[in-house]
């Protein structure tokens, strides 16, 4: 996959016209194989709600990044390393080529960051409620608090026939208006997982320093999931591992659920994304469950969590014996 800090596209990025003030419905297209590919904004509309009405004890202020950015929808046909139009410039001025989390301040002069037990997080987030239809994650570097690469596949149900499939990425995606790249390059969960061990295993920071301990007890390597909310592995992962007939990998064992480093570091419980990123005053960006847009949005949360000083334990773990069983490792936990 290709890397994300190219300069010519950070610079194609920068030169592009700013989206209008909380995206409303629009959607257009490109020719060639994105002729299909529209996507619709939708800016959560519950947050927009509940960020005026508290503006009784709160200054109104809105992050720069909401208003005023350079954000666009991702290309999802690059997130899964499949463009074929990284030299065409409009087709670079309309989407974005870059997982960087977007909000822009620098980290030097951050007090509050601590050591931490992790070089990296891995930020999942899947979509699919009956089976899993989209696997993402972002690779989360803590030297640098940003997004440095990503993993991302559409994942086409196994026990479901065409009709029905059809139907459910209809109901899903196409609001978003990304049910045509669904179509052009979902795969199935067990090549997923074979792609996403290939990309575990790519060599990072120009040395020897891999993610995964294939060759030892296969968890990860100075590297954790981060998740929001424990249904993703706790749930979601083993069932789908069921249904594609795959044993469990050892790496999905452990995992951080943020809501609890957020309840514990903050001592305030928020039930969910949305609400921990209007208690910190992030502007959400793109479309919500939209898995990469989701995982991005997490990554945000993340971000101002380390650059508060919160350190980032495993919250939830699988006991080697029998798997099934999940303990959890903080007492004061969003159940
Ligand atoms: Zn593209």
């Amino acid at each position: 996959m290709a890397t994300w800090r190219l300069p010519f596209l950070r610079r194609a990025l920068l030169l592009s016209s700013p989206p209008p003030p909380f995206f409303h419905l629009s959607s257009f297209s490109s020719p060639l194989h994105h002729s299909h590919f529209k996507r619709t904004f939708l800016q959560c509309s519950s947050l927009s709600v509940e960020e005026s009405t508290s503006s009784t004890t709160i200054q109104p202020e809105i992050p720069k990044a909401g208003r005023n950015s350079t954000w666009k929808p991702m290309c999802l046909y690059y997130t899964q390393g499949k463009c074929t139009k990284m030299d065409d410039v409009l087709h670079l001025e309309k989407f974005c080529h870059s997982c960087s989390v977007e909000l822009g301040e620098s980290i030097s002069g951050l007090k509050n960051l601590r050591e931490q037990e992790f070089d990296y997080f891995l930020v999942l987030d899947l979509e699919g409620k009956v089976e899993i239809l989209e696997f993402p994650v972002l690779l989360f570097d803590v030297k640098t608090m940003d997004v440095v690469d990503a993993f991302h596949r559409f994942v086409r149900p196994t026990k479901m026939s065409e009709r029905r499939i059809y139907e459910y990425i209809e109901g899903k995606y196409g609001s978003f208006g990304v049910d045509r790249v669904w179509h052009d390059t979902a795969i199935k969960f067990e090549e997923v997982i074979e792609q996403f061990e290939i990309w575990l295993r790519k060599e990072r920071d120009g040395h020897i320093k891999k993610l995964w301990r294939e060759e030892g007890d296969g968890r990860l390597n100075r590297a954790a999931f981060v998740t929001c909310g424990n249904w993703d592995l706790k749930t979601k992962v083993p069932q789908q591992c069921e249904v594609s007939g795959i044993k469990l990998p050892p790496y999905f064992m452990e995992w951080i659920n943020l809501k609890d480093i957020y309840l514990n570091f903050y001592e305030r419980r928020a039930p969910g994304m949305l609400s921990m990123m209007r208690e910190l005053r992030i502007p959400p960006l793109g479309s919500h469950h939209l898995g990469i847009d989701d995982s991005k949005n997490i990554a945000r949360v993340l971000r101002h969590l380390l650059t508060d000083g919160a350190l980032l334990q495993i919250t939830a773990r699988r006991a080697d014996a029998s798997p099934e069983r999940v303990r959890f490792l903080f007492q004061n936990r969003i159940k």
